[in-house]
């Protein structure tokens, strides 16, 4: 049976009205209205998640692990609901909204096994020295500790996996902290029927109501809001870099300022080594369109330019082939859609820029893009580095390796870089490597950066703009380092000590 959203807030186990009024714009399927946020229901889930703090804070890591099982359990319950919704609103095929319910249940449950092993604690001792001269050692424990509450802003480009379940509210939840989510209103169904999900767990598990709450959003004063709010200890975002960066200069501005962990923009640049690409150009070209094309180029992780060296027309034809022949995706939003198309403009417009594939696209439809540029230009024109969130590619030729890495050196931080070599380019990559490693937080070597493995090795996050935070990742079981903060226990007796230090 089709899920009805009702349209309300959810704050502390209670579904809340507020009176003025949005309607959703699905890509397909019905419209609903739901509820617009305000500042004050963010400061009741904001002191309602304080409150659920005191208990939270302290539970064991079995009753925590059980509640993001529930949660996982319960989301896996409304499996077909939520693909429905997920669908309608975001445009996404079914089989997307299927995979991606499937890492949302399953980080879940990572980060449940993850927090029951209890490395995350890193637990440190330097037993007391009483007789050491000329001062004796205390008694000194260190231990991680969950930082409060934490405010979670859904992704548009992830209804499920970076929203309201998604990976910064299990690693929030994991750590011992509440929630405070404000919801994407490209998704505020999906947002709903997830949260109905939660709820159900927290009924579950008798976790205190606190722990979470879902605010709609609508309206700007919302996110402004929940970042000042002083209950808030830390932020989880994946956005635009000027959303981001906005929200990041209010938490630095704060009396108090705390963490933004944001995740902004990144171009993922791929390098192209000359045996790799003389051997198996036309296949890394068709690879790369494929990535391009994936989620209609809506991934943080599109790989959106290939710096070549010459020899590589090769690669070139076979993208410029695959990419002429991908019919329209639809895009999540109006917004992000108008977004590519001014992105589109600005790279064609962009210093000695080269269209090979110029398609139309209108309305909510991306078409992908091919452009070619030379590297003396693209080092020229700082706009071409910017992120253009769609199926857009450039290829910049570098006349040589040492062009080529001055291309390297001068990108802003990413998320990844990636190299295609074979053995005999080693030394070139060799080369490449000190310089790649500053830029990124993920580098690979052979393969396409689509695709982001939850597991315990995997960091998303890197220099700025890539990250506000790089020494973070957002994905991973290392995520649940952002929500935690180091305490060490001098001299305190057992009673004193949390328990699992
Ligand atoms: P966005 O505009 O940055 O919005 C993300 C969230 O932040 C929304 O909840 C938004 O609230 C809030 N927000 C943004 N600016 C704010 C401000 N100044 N004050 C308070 N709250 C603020 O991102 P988006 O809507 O997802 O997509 C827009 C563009 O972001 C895309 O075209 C793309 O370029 C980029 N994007 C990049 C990634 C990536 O992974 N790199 C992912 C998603 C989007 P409202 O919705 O209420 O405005």
């Amino acid at each position: 049976m089709s899920f009805k959203p009702h349209g309300k807030h959810l704050i502390a186990g209670t579904w809340v009205l507020s009176e003025q009024k949005f309607t959703s714009d699905p890509a397909h399927g019905p419209a609903h209205d739901y509820c617009v946020g305000t500042p004050e229901l963010v400061d009741q889930a904001c002191r309602a998640a304080e409150d659920a703090f005191g208990s939270f804070g302290y539970s064991s890591r079995v009753d925590r692990a059980a509640f993001l099982n529930a949660i996982a359990d319960e989301i896996e319950a409304r499996a077909e609901a939520i693909t429905e919704i997920g669908t309608q609103e975001s445009g996404l095929p079914e089989a997307r909204l299927q995979g991606e319910r499937g890492r949302t249940s399953g980080q879940l449950r990572l980060f449940a096994e993850h927090i029951l092993k209890g490395d995350y604690l890193d637990r440190r001792h330097d037993p007391a020295l009483p007789d050491r001269a000329p001062l004796p050692r205390p008694d000194l424990k260190m231990i991680q500790r969950p930082i409060g509450p934490v405010a979670v802003f859904g992704a548009s480009n992830f209804p499920l996996a970076f929203s309201t379940a998604g990976g910064d509210t299990a690693a929030a939840f994991a750590a011992g902290c509440p929630a405070v989510v404000k919801g994407h209103s490209a998704h505020p169904g999906t947002g709903e029927i997830v949260a109905e999900a939660i709820h159900a767990a927290i009924e579950k598990t008798g976790m205190h109501p606190g722990v979470f709450s879902l605010i709609q959003g609508g309206k700007r004063d919302v996110g402004s809001a929940l970042v000042q709010n002083p209950m808030i200890r830390a932020v989880g975002f994946t956005g635009s870099l000027v959303g981001g960066r906005a929200l990041f200069d209010l938490c630095a501005a704060r009396p108090d300022p705390i963490p933004f962990f944001g995740e902004l923009g990144s171009v993922n640049p791929m390098f192209l080594l000359p045996h790799a690409i003389a051997a198996r150009g036309a296949e890394i070209g068709a690879g790369w369109a494929g990535s391009l094309l994936m989620g209609a180029g809506q991934f943080c992780t599109n790989p959106g330019i290939a710096v070549a060296l010459p020899g590589a027309d090769g690669f070139v034809s076979a993208a410029e082939a695959a990419l002429t022949e991908a019919a329209g995706q639809t895009m999540l939003t109006d917004g992000i859609a108008d977004a590519y198309r001014s992105g589109v403009a600005r790279v064609a417009d962009g210093r000695g820029v080269a269209e090979l594939l110029g398609t139309a696209c209108t309305g909510r439809n991306a078409k992908p893009y091919l452009y070619r540029v030379a590297a003396r230009d693209w080092l020229a024109d700082t706009a071409l580095q910017e992120e253009v969130f769609g199926p857009l590619g450039i290829v910049v030729d570098a006349r040589d390796a040492d062009e080529m890495a001055e291309v390297a050196s001068a990108l802003q931080g990413q998320l990844t870089c990636t190299l295609h070599m074979d053995a005999e380019d080693t030394d070139q990559a060799q080369n490449l490597m000190p310089i790649v490693e500053r830029k990124a937080g993920r580098i690979l070597v052979n393969g396409f950066p689509t695709g982001v493995e939850v597991c315990d090795s995997m960091v998303h996050g890197g220099p700025y703009p890539a990250s506000t935070n790089f020494g973070a990742t957002s994905v991973g079981t290392l995520s649940i380092r952002r929500f935690l903060r180091p305490v060490c226990y001098q001299n305190m007796p057992d009673a004193l000590l949390p328990r699992d230090v």
